[in-house]
């Protein structure tokens, strides 16, 4: 039987590459920005969304070493950990499902001692089937307050009214070790009058929570993702979940903002993600040519073109047709037409004096360029966070120092 692979395979396929060294060094200066507003708190990677495109296959053992906790949207995803560090004899880290659970997972993930988020009334339900199986430890969930999100979780009048009230009785299968919220602007505004609103109903849900439920103490309290964690003291309690900077992304150009006012001055965060694609074939094209689709773009003169065989199958999206650029040879070469499925044609004239196979650079450093992500969102019309998320998950990942 053939293997069927999804994309471009072979030695004529673009690879994404992770810095491992990129990586721990975000770790360091996640983990000394917090020790310096007295520590020691737990810092906590979040890898939902395939590690944001990264790729959690490759990314997880990576990540694992570095960071205290371990946060997921799917169950299946945080089971992976369990799986890992049965392989490899590691150590057991905290792990956390943020995202819904049903209650056959609810089971799986008690057996494999993986947290969950208690956010809705549909526990109510689950808590029969867990009692049913007959756990050796009861499921340790942390509650979901919300602050203002409005996604899930309860507000302190819910708690206070009595919402949670079910977990009293439940205290044989679940047990209250963690309360948990999250911000909805904090990357979008340099004044955090919003976020410091939720920090303070934050507080009265704590108190209610406590009030209504028999917790586990401490309980570990948690609300900041990255842009929080950079620039809100206040909200970094007892872990954070940190996505975005971990990759070595700001949340936001406010947030990078915010860093120098609040800080004094910028962190340095590393990208961890570069994308590179060989060209599939380099070549002249006469003068008056039209390139690709709708004949959207014609030659003005003689034109050296690199057709590289990636396209928005994979992530390198359409909408940046007529904007895009790439790296090639240290210099920046513009994406000509529109953007293919499995193909962008490149103007390469003035990047290399012949036709030989070259390499271009779709995300990250060559020579003295760099082309960020953030370059690829705006051209896209949309954020970092969704153009990373978007990569293939059948591109070629491979660990680079
Ligand atoms: C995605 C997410 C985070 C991480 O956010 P970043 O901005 O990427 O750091 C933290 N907490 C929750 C609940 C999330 O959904």
């Amino acid at each position: 039987m053939h293997e069927v692979t999804a994309g471009a395979s072979g030695k004529v396929a673009s690879r994404l590459e992770l810095s491992a060294g990129a990586l721990a060094a975000n770790v360091a200066t996640l983990r000394k920005l917090s020790a310096d507003t007295g520590g020691p708190r737990a810092l906590g990677a979040v890898l939902k969304g395939n590690a944001y495109g990264h790729g959690l296959t490759q990314m997880l053992p990576l990540v694992h070493p570095l960071v205290d906790v371990l946060y997921f949207i799917t169950p299946g995803d945080a089971l992976m950990v369990r799986a890992l560090e049965q392989a490899r004899g590691l150590e057991r880290k905290q792990v956390l499902v943020l995202g819904a659970t049903d209650a056959e997972e609810a089971v799986a993930l008690a057996r494999a001692g993986v947290e969950v988020v208690v956010g809705d009334g549909s526990w109510r339900e689950t808590v029969e089937e867990l009692r049913r199986a007959k756990l050796e430890h009861p499921l340790r969930v942390h509650v979901h307050v919300d602050t203002g999100l409005g996604r899930e979780g309860f507000t302190p009048g819910q708690i206070a009214g009595g919402e949670l009230d079910f977990l009293r009785e439940a205290s044989d299968v679940l047990r209250v070790v963690g309360a948990l919220s999250h911000f909805a602007n904090t990357e979008d505004v340099t004044e955090q009058t919003y976020a410091e609103s939720q920090l303070d109903i934050f507080e009265g849900g704590l108190m209610a929570l406590r009030a209504s439920v028999p917790v586990q103490e401490p309980l570990q309290r948690h609300m900041a993702a990255s842009a929080a964690t950079l620039v809100l003291p206040r909200a970094r309690f007892d872990a954070q979940r940190v996505g975005i900077s971990l990759y070595g992304l700001w949340p936001s150009s406010e947030t990078r903002l915010s860093a120098r006012l609040v800080l004094g001055r910028v962190p340095e965060l590393r990208p961890v993600l570069s994308w590179r694609c060989p060209s599939q074939v380099v070549k002249w094209l006469p003068a008056g040519s039209y390139v690709g689709y709708g004949c959207t773009y014609r030659c003005p003169e003689a034109t050296r073109v690199a057709v590289l065989p990636v396209g928005y199958f994979d992530g390198y999206a359409r909408l940046m047709s007529g904007k895009a650029h790439v790296l090639v040879n240290g210099r920046r070469c513009p994406v000509l037409g529109r953007v293919m499925m499995n193909h962008i044609i490149v103007d390469v004239t003035r990047a290399t004096h012949d036709e030989r196979p070259l390499t271009a650079t779709l995300i990250g450093k060559d020579g003295d360029e760099h082309l960020h992500v953030e370059n690829l969102a705006d051209w896209a019309q949309t954020i970092h966070y969704e153009m990373t998320t978007r990569l293939g998950a059948h591109l070629r990942r491979v660990v680079v120092p």
